[in-house]
């Protein structure tokens, strides 16, 4: 299927957009700047949240990293620390190398086009097409889930959107929209328009500057399209997480590489089938990584958290169990596991399952 347009639909499209843009546009710190460095952050950070929420990580960031080289100095553990809570921790991973790459493959300036930006880890088409058309006025079309939604409803592309040939369509339609003169202008209204006009629940049509030429509206297919199929089901995950705890100490360990959350801090884990663990098979697995259990303390009430990653679910309870001594150092040393008080506990990065029964749980 080919969505490329005559021109009076191309100019009379870019026209709608561009006219509207100014006057309902969201005043946001990353439009005030052409800086590639606040632009790319801003990105990534949005990748993973929604304006609102993202904000405050988006100036926590730049006032705590101004440069690209003040990130790329940074510590992982503070770089994770900064982006606790919005998830997905290998996207802070992939910026952390990024910025170093940066510095040192490009003396610390971004490149400066978007077949260059490419060549960044985690900088994918979308993230350099934002950056080279916000930052240089590169004529390149940003493609995201507001835009695919904008051109399948206002140009009736009636199939899945998910499928990867209609990138390609897609790509060619937006492509043929920008304007050489706007880019920039033009990629920021298309965006804004599918955030807060062209919504995926409620787009308010009614005061829609597009009704007249929109084929979902005049068809009656807003809420058909666009047409994604879904994802595949999440798998379910149980995990059983031992906090371990000693005199004023709990102990907690890194997590390592190739599963979720790399390189955040978490409780002895004992990952099960089944969403149960008696509390006899909670004993066994403190024994078994050579601890004593304090027996009067080891029935403490289990909390329940449930948390929800993109690809699979995970169903987390905590046992809190008092240890009769100390972890031996062969366990120590064998587990990654180490003994924390309370106040360097709160400067660990963890994720938020973490964060959130630390909080309830008042350590
Ligand atoms: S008329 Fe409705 S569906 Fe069409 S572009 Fe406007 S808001 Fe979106």
């Amino acid at each position: 299927m080919s969505l490329v347009l005559t021109d009076p639909a191309r100019l009379w499209f870019s026209a709608a957009l561009l006219n509207w843009y100014p006057r309902h546009r969201r005043d946001l710190p990353w439009r005030h700047t052409r800086d590639p460095y606040a632009i790319w952050l801003s990105e990534v950070i949005l990748q993973q949240t929604r304006v609102k929420q993202g904000l405050p990580y988006y100036l926590d960031f730049i006032t705590s990293y101004p440069t690209v080289q003040d990130l790329a100095a940074a510590p992982q553990d503070e770089v994770l620390r900064h982006w606790q809570g919005l998830g997905y921790y290998s996207r802070a991973r992939n910026m952390h190398h990024t910025a170093q790459q940066v510095v040192q493959e490009y003396g610390g300036q971004f490149p400066g086009s978007y077949q260059e930006l490419l060549k960044l880890r985690g900088v994918g088409q979308y993230t350099a097409a934002a950056i080279a058309s916000f930052a240089y006025d590169e004529q390149v079309a940003v493609l995201d889930g507001n835009v695919f939604r904008v051109l399948a409803r206002v140009f009736g592309f009636t199939q899945d959107i998910a499928a990867p040939a209609s990138r390609k369509v897609f790509q060619q339609l937006a492509d043929t929209l920008i304007p050489a003169e706007q880019p920039a202008e033009f990629n920021q209204a298309i965006m804004e328009f599918g955030a807060i006009q062209c919504t995926p629940a409620k787009p308010d049509c009614l005061f829609c500057p597009l009704q007249q030429q929109c084929f979902a509206f005049q068809h009656g297919m807003v809420q058909e399209l666009p047409v994604k199929s879904k994802a595949k089901a999440a798998r379910t995950r149980y995990f059983h997480y031992l906090v371990l705890r000693h005199a004023n100490t709990v102990y907690l360990r890194k997590r390592g590489p190739k599963d979720i959350w790399e390189g955040l801090y978490d409780f002895a884990l004992h990952e099960t089938e089944s969403a149960e663990l008696p509390a006899v098979a909670v004993v066994e697995v403190v024994e078994s990584l050579g601890g004593r259990v304090a027996t009067n303390r080891a029935e403490e009430p289990v909390a329940a958290l449930r948390h929800v990653l993109s690809h699979q679910k995970v169903e987390a309870k905590f046992h809190a169990v008092w240890l009769q001594e100390p972890l031996p150092a062969a366990t120590l040393a064998a587990t990654g596991l180490a003994p924390y008080q309370a106040a360097e506990i709160e400067e660990l990065p963890k994720s938020i399952l973490i964060t959130n029964y630390i909080s309830n749980s008042g350590i």
